[in-house]
């Protein structure tokens, strides 16, 4: 059997819906931040998640050398954001950076998670950088932006209630209640 290609992994790998977040860290005076979509939650206790980033991106390098990341999940509206972030440069874009703990927290985001850089895996051209969550940020409530199949995607409607809790430990969700006219 054939080795599967760069080409065929990307697109299978396209299938696998995400969220889209900017990841910020500190670099010396500077602040330095990139596009991903690679971002998992790993562990409950402690508190853990997972980024991962090309070996070669600057980020990545002011990563390796910090002591601690941002995590800063984008909203619907945040598709100028994540192309900027992307190295896409965005004419008269605004966006402000706040004080936060492991890197700076992206102002406006759905939510955003400071980390402290806990380990730094390699992971074949990436680096994989695993956080110990310190602090959590929700911002304004709102529908996330969403990657899929290569193109960005909006929840046609963030509001609906899923058709069943994704946590089989969690508590049942009561449906939301429909109303048929008469
Ligand atoms: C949806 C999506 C998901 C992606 N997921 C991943 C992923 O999981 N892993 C991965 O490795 N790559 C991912 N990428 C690609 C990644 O975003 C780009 O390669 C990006 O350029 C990161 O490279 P870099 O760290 O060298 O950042 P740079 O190229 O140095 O920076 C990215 C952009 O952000 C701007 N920027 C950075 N800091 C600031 C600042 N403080 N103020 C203003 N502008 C700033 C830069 O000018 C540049 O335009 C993704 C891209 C997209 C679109």
């Amino acid at each position: 059997m054939m080795a599967p290609s760069t080409k065929d992994f990307r697109r299978v790998m396209g299938l696998f819906a995400t969220g889209v977040a900017v990841v910020a860290t500190y670099d010396g005076g500077h602040i330095r931040a990139a596009t991903v979509n690679s971002f998992t939650s790993i562990s409950l206790n402690p508190l853990l998640v997972l980024v991962s980033l090309r070996e070669e991106s600057r980020t990545a390098e002011a990563i390796r050398r910090s002591e601690g990341f941002s995590v800063n999940i984008l909203r619907e509206d945040g598709l100028a954001l994540a192309n900027h972030f992307a190295g896409n440069a965005q004419e008269g874009l605004s966006f402000q950076f706040l004080p936060f703990s492991g890197g700076p927290r992206l102002a406006g985001a759905l939510a955003s998670l400071g980390l402290r850089l806990e380990t730094t895996y390699p992971g074949g051209d990436h680096l994989l950088f695993l956080g110990r969550v310190e602090a959590l940020h929700e911002g304004e409530p709102g529908g996330p932006l969403v990657f899929w199949k290569g193109g960005y995607r909006l929840l046609r409607d963030p509001s609906l209630s899923p058709l069943q809790a994704a946590d089989p430990f969690a508590p049942p969700i009561p449906p939301e209640p429909i109303y048929h006219e008469t």
